[in-house]
């Protein structure tokens, strides 16, 4: 097993709310390591949205979720957080001594004295296309994410999807590719319009295919994909031959191991004392969409103010001995200090 280590509090959760509570803890010398399923921080506003326009993050008029996450790792940059990324916490013990042991997938264990759990709605999931037996070849033959380009290299591929993850990495996959079929169910993409352009200028060029229609039936065997039937919409039933076979029908959000914690949970979301954001197990708190109580908003300005809340009641756990005085970061020298300003 790997080496224990040692934090004040671990947050569950490099999302918009994951990471400003490393901001609200740092003022109060508090120190965190946060984990993250994703191999990036910045949740539902890194995955889900990069480019789109947020328009309600106070004192901002426009930032887009890309920029936002960008944003917050600069603020908190003088904390010096620790991230363990492309990790899940599996695990969540509390220990005798008012701490807490956490496991991850990645064989990593934490030992803390809080855990915040900022996990949104939990992991992303991407979402399978109706095939029948596609199950089969799912790892194998048929991939929801491209880790390695170069896996990819010299095989026969077929791209399924319409949006901006389907034609970039049809764009990207296509001049390694033996030969590359992009299959949608309609001859409009959702995807940026220059991405669209290059995709059918490759078409026009005869250097990719592409197919308006959908993949009806597999053929393989072993998890080893070799050809696919695809049902086109002007009535053709082309059988066209595959290495590997990559749908991209967009993400889902599955709650995950948070459930399995032995906290109080209301529809797979964590009930908290709206006072501290604490959760039914003392030293647990959780903030952000993960939680609920009355008249909550999921919005990234309230998962904002429960961190700050929370670190309040989370530097008791951690510093019992020792008075918490309230300050401003504009006329506290201390706290100017701490953020490398002073
Ligand atoms: C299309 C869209 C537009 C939106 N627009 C706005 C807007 O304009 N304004 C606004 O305020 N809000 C908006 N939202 C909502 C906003 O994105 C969420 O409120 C915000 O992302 C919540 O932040 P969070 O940090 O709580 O959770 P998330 O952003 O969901 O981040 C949670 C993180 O926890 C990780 N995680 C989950 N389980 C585990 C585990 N077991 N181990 C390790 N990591 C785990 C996940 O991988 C994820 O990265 C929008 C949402 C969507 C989908």
């Amino acid at each position: 097993m790997s080496e224990t280590i040692k934090t004040d509090v671990l947050i569950i959760g490099a999302g918009p709310v994951g990471l400003f509570a490393v901001f609200e803890l740092g003022l109060l010398d508090v120190k965190a390591h946060l984990v993250d399923i994703l191999d990036k921080v910045g949740g539902q506003c890194a995955e889900l949205y990069p480019e789109k326009p947020i328009y309600d993050i106070p004192g901002i008029p426009f930032i887009t979720g890309d920029g936002l996450s960008k944003a917050l790792m600069e603020q908190i940059k003088p904390f010096h957080p620790t991230f363990h990324l492309g990790e899940m916490v599996t695990k969540v013990e509390k220990l005798g001594d008012a701490s807490f042991r956490v496991a991850t997938d990645g064989d990593k264990t934490f030992e803390c004295k809080c855990v915040v759990v900022a996990a949104g709605g939990g992991s992303f999931q991407p979402k399978r296309p109706p095939i029948k037996g596609i199950e089969i070849y799912e790892e194998k033959s048929v991939h929801y994410a491209v880790r390695k380009m170069d896996a990819f290299r010299g095989k026969k591929l077929i791209v399924v999807g319409g949006g901006d993850s389907a034609l970039d990495w049809t764009l990207n996959l296509q001049p390694i590719a033996k030969r590359l079929t992009l299959v949608h169910r309609r001859d409009e993409f959702r995807g940026a319009p220059d991405s669209v352009n290059k995709m059918r200028a490759l078409v026009a060029s005869g250097d990719m295919d592409l197919k308006i229609g959908q993949v009806t039936e597999l053929e393989g065997g072993d998890g080893q994909l070799t050809a696919c039937t695809i049902k086109c919409n002007d009535g053709s039933t082309p059988r066209v031959e595959c290495d590997a076979m990559l749908p991209f029908f967009g993400l889902t959000m599955k709650l995950g191991p948070v459930a399995e914690w032995g906290l109080k949970m209301e529809e797979e979301l964590i009930p908290v004392d709206t006072g501290t954001f604490e959760t039914n197990i003392p030293g647990i708190f959780a903030i952000g969409d993960i939680n609920t109580y009355p008249g909550k908003l999921k919005l990234i300005l309230s998962g904002f103010h429960e961190g700050a809340l929370m670190a309040q009641k989370a530097f008791h756990y951690v510093y019992p001995e020792k008075r918490l005085v309230f300050q401003y970061t504009t006329s506290s020298t201390n706290l100017q200090k701490k953020l490398g300003v002073a």
